[in-house]
């Protein structure tokens, strides 16, 4: 039978400043089969949006191609209906005039347009808010329009970017239910679904298959086929295995990558902005029990709430700054990472700044040039030029703007915003 979706060695660059190019996607490959849900899991920036805009055919690749039944996709597709994470509702319509708009371009007489439509809404759990206003409706509620309006439309693919990561914790739980009970019980009129996310745990409760996307290009680094039967149970020794997998295979992939960057690049390393608040924080909750200086990141994130793209930079500078190892799922503080955790505040700074000398290449090159100056000052731009020849410009004011909040904590320099300039004053 043929795949709903096939998707071959797709590249999509964007123009950059200088007639130069932004590689986003390379050389990327999936395909989706009738009754699947594949998941997409990567960093924000990967790429995951523009891959779904390539799919519902809203954009046009550089290199590769698109079928979508088979069919070359050359333009927006009727059968590939989209969820987005704000809601894209119209306030001054009510939620079955939205979902209806849906139908809009199927060009249906009246009564069957209200029809699906009300069947839709039903079916998505919101029969009684036909005539409701979005303003009037929580935001659970407001994304099940979203739900319906793209259910609406029959359509074989539906794409969905990132649609509970808007919603609190509880209401996104509810609505992932549903659709997985919906989705089991055949009453979406769907044949397969991509469902990007960066919640490991959304993807292993909710995927037939989860392509694991690297960043900078988007790539698909590899695959897991999630062999459990519906409906997951999150607390299952199984569940559990398959995200240790996950985390697993994500962080060896990235620290292999900071390793490299490491060794190649001393100072043009870009640095994600992790503030020492975050850093510190982590540490005293990793020193703590139960972990007692050591933790399995699933674990640790879930304590901690944080979601994989806020942890992993944390545990990459930690790791960076030699504070923690990170090794296959576990992180473990070091001799120095332990120091710091039972240290007063002054010695915390001391062992920050030692660490910024000797592990953050930039943060010493910053140091050894006010040293060097008469004045001990230099202009932000003395730096942001020489990073700006080695990284995207939003890269390199995040990398500054990163150890300009490291050096400040550790006393190694300052920076006056307002002046836009480094300085050795008032170091201490
Ligand atoms: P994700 O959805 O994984 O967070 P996106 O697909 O939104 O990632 O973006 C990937 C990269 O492509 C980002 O660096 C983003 O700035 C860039 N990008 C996306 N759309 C455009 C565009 N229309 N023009 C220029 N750059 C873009
Ligand atoms: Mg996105």
């Amino acid at each position: 039978m043929v795949n709903l979706l096939d998707v071959q060695n797709v590249k999509r660059t964007f123009p950059r400043g200088g007639g130069e190019e932004l590689l986003v996607l390379d050389d990327v490959t999936l395909s989706l089969k009738d009754g699947e849900i594949v998941g997409l899991l990567g960093r924000s920036g990967s790429g995951k949006s523009t891959l779904l805009r390539l799919i519902a055919g809203l954009s046009r690749p550089q290199g590769g191609a698109l079928s979508y039944m088979g069919a070359p996709i050359e333009g927006p597709v009727q059968g590939v209906a989209m969820v987005f994470q704000g809601f894209a509702l119209f306030p001054w319509l009510t939620v079955l005039e939205n979902v209806q708009l849906g139908l809009e371009a199927l060009n249906l007489p009246a009564r069957e347009m209200r029809e699906r439509a009300l069947a839709a809404i039903d079916l998505i759990g919101l029969d009684g808010y036909e005539s409701a206003y979005p303003r009037e409706l929580s935001g659970g509620m407001r994304q099940r329009v979203g739900f319906a309006r793209a259910v609406v439309v029959h359509p074989n693919i539906l794409l969905m970017d990132e649609p509970f990561s808007a919603l609190d914790v509880l209401t996104a739980e509810n609505l992932r239910t549903d659709l997985v009970e919906l989705w089991g019980n055949r009453k979406l009129p769907i044949k397969g679904i991509i469902l990007v996310t960066h919640n490991i745990e959304e993807a292993v409760l909710m995927c037939d298959r989860v392509l694991l996307f690297s960043s900078n290009p988007g790539r698909v680094a590899s695959e897991i086929k999630i062999d459990l039967p519906q409906p997951r149970d999150r607390t299952s020794p199984q569940f559990e295995d398959y995200v240790d997998k996950i985390y697993v295979e994500m962080t060896a992939r990235r620290v292999e990558r900071m390793r490299q960057q490491v060794g190649v690049a001393a100072i043009e390393m870009p640095l994600s902005h992790v503030s020492p608040n975050q850093i510190s924080g982590l540490i005293e909750a990793l020193s703590a029990a139960p972990y007692n200086g050591k933790a399995d990141l699933p674990d640790i994130a879930y304590e901690q709430e944080l979601e994989v793209d806020e942890l992993f930079p944390v545990a990459e500078a930690m790791q960076l700054l030699r504070l923690a190892e990170v090794e296959g799922g576990d992180i473990k503080l070091t001799h120095m990472g332990k120091r710091f955790a039972d240290g007063e505040l002054n010695e915390r700074k001391e062992i920050f700044s030692r660490a910024l000398q000797n592990h953050v290449p930039l943060a010493a090159h910053i140091r050894k040039v006010l040293d060097e100056r008469v004045s001990h000052s230099a202009p932000k731009t003395r730096f942001l030029d020489e990073l700006e020849d080695h990284m995207p410009e939003d890269a390199a004011e995040e990398t500054l703007k990163t150890v300009v909040s490291w050096a400040r904590f550790g006393e190694l320099f300052s920076y006056d915003d307002d002046a836009a300039a480094f300085s050795l004053e008032n170091p201490t």
